[in-house]
C-alpha cells in the first residue's frame, strides 16, 4: 500500500521528452469536454452534447484520455505516482478562470470511499484539488462523502454507470449557499460521477458549478471521431 506521506515511489520525470501540452479553451467543448475540434462547439454544446442535459456549468480538462495522458493517469491512479495529481491540479489552477467572487469560491473533490481510499493510500481527486486549491488561494473543502463502496465505474459498462453511483454520494453537512464550486476528478466519462455530485452540490447552495479534469475520455471508445 502506498502512503500519502511515506511514498514508494519516486516523483516522475518531465514531459518534455514526449512533448505533451495540456489542452487551451477552445480545444475542447466546454459543455461536456469532448474532443469537437476547433469551432465545433457553439453555447449550446457541440455534436456529442447538443440536446443532453449537463448538470455542471462548464469543464475544463488538461486533455482526452489518449496517449500520453491515459497511461499517466491510470499510472497515477493504480500505481502509486500520487505526485501526477500535484501537477495536474496545478495545471487545472491556471486553467479555471477567474471567479465571480474571489471571497466566494471552494474547490471540492470527488470523494473516495473509505475502503478505496485505505488500500490505494491516497484520493487522486483530492490531492489534485489540494494543489489547485493552493495554486489560486482558495479553500479546499470535502464537501462530499462517500458512504457506499462500489464497483469501480471502469468496470461497469458506460450504460450502467449512473446506476452504480446513485446513492453512493452524500453531503458533508457543508452550506455552500451562494458559492461557486470548482468540482475535481481526475477523468470523466459518462459524466455519471461529476453529475451525482453536482446534483448534491446543487441542493447544498452552490450557485455554480464548474468540472475540473485532468481527462476526458470518449464513452463510445472511438477518439471522438463518432457522435
Ligand atoms: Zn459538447
Amino acid at each position: 500500500m502506498v502512503n500519502e506521506l511515506f511514498p514508494s515511489v519516486l516523483e516522475p520525470g518531465t514531459d518534455r521528452a514526449e512533448r505533451w501540452r495540456p489542452d487551451r479553451a477552445g480545444d475542447y467543448c466546454p459543455r461536456c469536454g469532448a474532443s469537437c475540434g476547433a469551432g465545433g462547439a457553439t453555447p449550446a454544446g457541440c455534436a456529442f452534447c447538443v440536446g443532453q442535459r449537463i448538470a455542471w456549468h462548464r469543464i475544463v480538462r488538461l486533455g482526452a484520455y489518449a496517449p500520453p495522458l491515459d497511461a499517466r493517469v491510470r499510472t497515477m491512479k493504480f500505481h502509486g505516482h500520487w505526485r501526477w495529481a500535484s501537477r495536474y491540479g496545478r495545471l487545472l489552477g491556471r486553467r479555471v478562470g477567474r471567479p465571480i467572487d474571489p471571497q466566494r469560491i471552494v474547490v471540492a473533490p470527488t470523494p473516495m470511499h473509505w475502503l478505496r481510499r485505505w488500500r490505494r493510500g491516497y484520493n487522486q481527486a483530492k490531492l489534485m484539488a489540494e494543489t489547485l486549491a493552493a495554486t489560486r488561494g482558495w479553500p479546499m473543502v470535502e464537501a462530499l462523502v462517500r458512504p457506499r463502496h462500489t464497483p469501480p465505474q471502469t468496470a461497469v459498462p458506460v450504460s450502467g454507470r449512473a446506476a452504480n453511483v446513485r446513492g453512493s454520494f452524500a453531503l458533508a453537512g457543508v452550506d455552500l449557499t451562494g458559492y461557486e464550486v470548482v468540482l475535481v476528478d481526475d477523468v470523466k466519462t459518462s459524466g455519471a460521477t461529476l453529475s451525482a455530485c453536482v446534483r448534491l452540490l446543487r441542493e447544498a447552495g452552490a450557485v455554480s458549478v464548474t468540472a475540473a479534469v485532468a481527462a476526458v475520455a470518449d464513452p463510445q471508445h472511438a477518439g471522438f471521431k463518432r457522435t
